[in-house]
């Protein structure tokens, strides 16, 4: 239950005045569901508003702040032409514009002969001084509400500085004055404000430096989150802590059996993960182990071999993928291996028709099946098993680890080891943010074979090119990725892209093109996938990111187009899609120019190497610049506040922090305990204190 002190902040953003229903949609795509989230909306820069000369002292291009008179209206005269108020003081005139200006409103606003204090950028306009806009009209009387300096906010689209600032000013004034929850020797060390003067005055920048992010209300608030962050992964890792686990040791035999079978030579790190993960299957504690490899690594067949180890005991696996599809090409990729080793394989999905599922049911209790694959559904019915010994999670950078470990946390009396499979390489600092300090292997060497993919950018003018480089490509018979911009505001305009893109490859390629999209049924997908891996069909026009582990070694071109909307990690992903043949293959990012500095940056990265730990570390230097399309559905951690790129020494200290009020069981005795559950409550980890009561 959400403690009561935080009712008013966690209403629905739409409960404040004011907003209305088109309001509301901007308003949670660019902020979030409730008014809490307004407050982690931070200001990036500041309107200086304290110049307020005469009218004919007034300079060029900067923002004034005038007293003047209200001297004469002159409606637009035609839709499309402006609205213009000519105001006076003793020295000189100056016109107000607006362009769509409503003439009830605009007459309300500034009846003639009143005297106003108006703000704005003072422009020309044929040798005549204007402010087209003005952001602020207020009475003399009313003219001290007036900020001498004015937070600027990230807008979207419909959204004006004003409108998100007084949002944001209601929200502020609602924040209580919380009880201390950050101990007490540290917080007088930090010399930090409380939470609530930090959130005013974050949200009251008084100079350049405020907006720092080494400002220490800035500090404070950013060490709340991570602290927040570093708490709730510290107490899901206690969770884990079961007193026993299971002991599985190698049945050499069968071990022989499968490696005897594989067609290619094991990496090196391969054979390192596989042992590392064997060592912790024979101890009797539980493992729970992060197994991290890039795309094409090669991780499934280190799952492979802990499963083998498992059923060497008699004991049952199951593996999670993040997609029906995903399960499937698991199921295809192991079952010859598992078949000559006389090891029961079966996949479970939401398309597995009633007869089988209920026999495949039945052979899980019974413990006939050795090996189950499924997505995460698999988890969340009634499924029994025999004797369930391991759990592998093979995350593709989708899911919050958080969600897919509760969910084998129910089998708690002799819990199963878990391997979480994730494709992104994280750097060193998130892992600590996404994993707490769960145990690590890491497939470093990609397979033998591997050929450097090309990696080429070329401006969206040259569209023509990429088609005759795809012509050639198709007429040796290999195939093609084109991937459609990614708009994360629009699934419409998404589409709608696609689907142009769709058509004019059709024109000349026919029935060999296709097209996936979000929108399609889970079916139509998975059946469009399937032919371009098995079928007729030489290119896949897709929109964003689907199917990240989708495995098709005959593609060998990948074609990006806005490739600067994507975020550096995805554009990695997503060419991870070719090269996993002994095939040369290329990636050609189109991009619109002119590029942003960032967006250059991310290219020249992507060109330059195809280390995903290299690339991790520097998408994490470029998000801490600006948040980049995409991230949020990345499944790293997003922080609000927090900003790793600078922040890791506080990052350091939360942990710590972490550790000590898990160990010493403050969180259940103590009153920093209880308002360190606010603190949890507030960026919404309210869901690890339900570990709370189980230790
Ligand atoms: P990911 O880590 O992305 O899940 P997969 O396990 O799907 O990678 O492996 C990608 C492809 O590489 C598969 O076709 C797999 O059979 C193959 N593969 C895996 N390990 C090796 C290896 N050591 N040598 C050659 N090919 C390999
Ligand atoms: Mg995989």
């Amino acid at each position: 239950m959400r403690p009561k002190i935080l009712e008013q902040l966690f209403k629905p953003i739409e409960t404040t005045r004011g907003i209305g229903p088109r309001l509301k949609i901007r308003l949670k795509y660019l902020i979030g569901e409730n008014i809490v989230d307004l407050l982690w909306h931070l200001p990036n820069n500041i309107i200086d508003r304290s110049y307020n000369p005469t009218i004919s002292k007034a300079e060029k291009d900067r923002i004034v702040t005038i007293k003047a008179t209200v001297l004469k209206h002159f409606p637009s005269k035609r839709r499309g032409l402006p609205y213009k108020v000519t105001v006076i003081d003793e020295t000189g005139e100056i016109d107000l514009v607006w362009f769509n200006g409503r003439k009830q409103y605009l007459q309300d606003l500034l009846p003639i002969g009143e005297t106003l204090v108006v703000s704005g950028k003072l422009e020309f306009y044929k040798k005549k001084k204007q402010i087209i806009h003005p952001q602020h009209i207020v009475s003399d009387e009313k003219s001290h509400n007036l900020p001498n300096i004015e937070a600027v906010y990230g807008l979207t689209q419909g959204l004006t500085n004003k409108v998100i600032s007084n949002h944001i000013k209601r929200a502020v004034d609602i924040v209580p004055d919380f009880s201390e929850w950050q101990d007490k020797e540290f917080f007088k060390k930090m010399n930090w404000p409380s939470f609530l003067e930090s959130i005013k005055t974050v949200h009251n920048p008084k100079h350049e430096d405020d907006l720092d992010h080494k400002n220490t209300s800035k500090q404070r608030l950013a060490y709340d989150e991570l602290l927040a962050n570093q708490l709730s992964l510290g107490l899901l890792a206690k969770n884990f802590e079961a007193p026993t686990g299971q002991s599985m040791s190698k049945n050499i035999k069968l071990m022989d059996s499968l490696y005897k079978n594989i067609p290619f030579e094991l990496t090196n790190s391969q054979k390192v993960a596989i042992e590392e993960i064997s060592q912790d299957l024979e101890k009797p504690s539980r493992m729970i182990r992060l197994l991290q490899g890039d795309v094409g690594s090669g991780k499934t067949i280190v799952a492979l071999a802990a499963i083998f180890q498992v059923s060497g005991n008699n004991k049952q696996s199951a593996m999670m993928a993040p997609t029906e599809l995903l399960a499937r090409q698991h199921y295809e990729s192991l079952k010859d291996l598992c078949f000559k080793s006389n090891i029961n394989i079966e996949i479970l999905t939401g398309k597995t028709k009633r007869l089988e599922r209920e026999r495949i049911l039945d052979d899980l209790k019974n413990g006939k099946i050795s090996i189950i694959l499924g997505t995460h559904a698999l988890f969340q019915e009634k499924v029994l098993f025999n004797n369930l010994g391991l759990v592998i999670i093979d995350e593709q950078h989708r899911f919050g680890v958080h969600q897919r470990l509760s969910l084998t946390s129910k089998n708690s009396l002799d819990p199963p080891d878990i391997v979480i499979m994730s494709a992104t390489p994280i750097p060193r600092t998130l892992e600590l943010t996404a994993y707490g300090s769960m145990q690590v292997s890491r497939l470093l060497d990609k397979p033998m074979g591997r050929k450097p993919i090309k990696t080429i950018a070329k401006p969206l003018s040259k569209v023509n090119e990429a088609m005759l480089s795809l012509e050639r490509l198709i007429n040796k018979g290999e195939k093609a990725y084109w991937v459609c911009p990614l708009i994360e505001e629009s699934e419409k305009i998404d589409l709608a892209a696609a689907v142009d893109r769709y058509n004019s490859l059709k024109i000349i390629y026919k029935d060999r093109v296709a097209l996936v999209h979000g929108k399609m049924s889970v079916e139509e997908r998975e059946e469009t996938m399937k032919d371009f891996k098995y079928g007729n069909k030489s290119i896949l026009v897709a929109t964003t990111v689907i199917e990240v582990g989708i495995d098709v070694p005959d593609a060998t071109f990948i074609i990006i187009e806005h490739s600067e909307r994507f975020g550096l990690s995805q554009l990695h992903q997503l060419r991870g899609r070719v090269g996993r043949s002994d095939k040369p293959s290329s990636c050609l990012l189109l991009y619109k120019s002119p590029l942003g500095e960032n967006a250059k940056k991310r290219i020249e990265t992507l060109r330059q190497t195809d280390d995903g730990f290299v690339i991790a570390e520097e998408d994490l230097m470029l998000r801490g610049a600006g948040e980049v399309l995409g991230t949020r559905q990345s499944g790293l951690p997003y922080f609000k506040i927090a900003n790793l790129s600078t922040d890791r020494e506080l990052l350091e200290v939360a942990r710590n922090d972490a550790n000590y009020i898990i160990e010493s069981n403050i969180l259940n005795k103590t009153d920093r305990g209880e308002n360190l559950k606010i603190l949890l409550h507030l960026f919404n980890k309210e869901d690890a204190l339900k570990y709370l009561d189980a230790g």
